[in-house]
């Protein structure tokens, strides 16, 4: 980090049922006018509470993918407080209150900070993560869970393997990873049936059973825990391709059996 670098803070939320909220700010600073970023919006209310409550001005929101659960309640709080929205290229027709649109590789500033956007396609064709290499800080959306990976909805199995790749070469171990829902102690019982004898993984099956049993959450997580333990991402590993089955299968070949089993665990 360089020595200007102003830290943000960042306050999640539950919203909905089982989506998270994220609110990151910046603080004003000698060195810029700092500003406030939502991650989605899955329901305004949340939003405008926590805004509420810390006093910050909506500068910003920055949209992962179309589906309702991730901006319904964008129009009303862009409404509300003004915000410039910049959401995905490829849904601008179908994402309401848009003022800007990205596509894979380009970059955003908000709140001061450089954001990239990575195009991680597989759940949504639309799938974009936003990434603040400077902070150290992602939101994967639907793409990349805790111990989990969304559902294939407009994707196939390739590409979404392609995209946690992605995720994989281009976010450094220690980022942190924030993302669209709370599914890990759901994601844990799954993972613990294709990889039963990881030992980094038990561990955090029990710290996500004493998080949950406990009401908090289990986000924000780690690239270097995920890598570790999120069976998704462990495609190239022996123990699971031999319990699969699926020694000289290809990586994405066996990306796409965990997935297929997950779908019907
Ligand atoms: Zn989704
Ligand atoms: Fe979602």
């Amino acid at each position: 980090m360089s020595a200007d670098t102003r830290p943000a803070v960042i306050r999640q939320f539950p919203c909905l049922d089982d989506n998270f909220g994220v609110l990151f700010h910046v603080p004003e600073s000698t060195s810029g006018p700092g500003g406030t970023i939502a991650f989605d919006v899955p329901d305004a209310d949340p939003y405008k509470q926590v805004l509420k409550e810390t006093g910050w001005t909506l500068t910003d929101i920055l949209v992962t993918h179309h589906h309702w659960d991730h901006v319904q309640g964008l129009e009303k709080l862009k409404a509300d407080t003004g915000a410039r929205v910049t959401g995905p290229a490829l849904s601008r027709d179908r994402i309401g209150g848009l003022d800007a649109v990205v596509e894979d590789g380009d970059e955003v500033t908000a709140a001061g900070i450089a954001f990239k956007a990575i195009g991680t396609p597989g759940h949504t064709l639309d799938q974009i993560s936003w990434w603040a290499p400077e902070l150290s800080f992602a939101h994967t959306g639907d793409t990349l869970f805790s111990l989990g990976c969304g559902r294939i909805f407009e994707g196939d199995p390739t590409m979404m393997w392609t995209s946690l790749e992605k995720l994989m070469r281009l976010l450094p171990p220690a980022t942190d990873i924030y993302c669209g829902h709370e599914y890990t102690l759901s994601n844990a019982r799954f993972a613990r049936t294709v990889d039963p004898d990881n030992a980094a993984l038990k561990e955090r099956v029990a710290e996500v059973e004493r998080l949950r049993e406990q009401g908090l959450p289990t986000l924000p997580t780690t690239m270097a825990r995920e890598r570790a333990t999120n069976p998704f991402l462990r495609a190239g590993d022996a123990a699971i391709r031999s319990r699969l089955h699926l020694e000289d299968a290809s990586d994405a070949e066996v990306f796409a059996e965990i997935r297929r089993r997950k779908d019907t665990f």
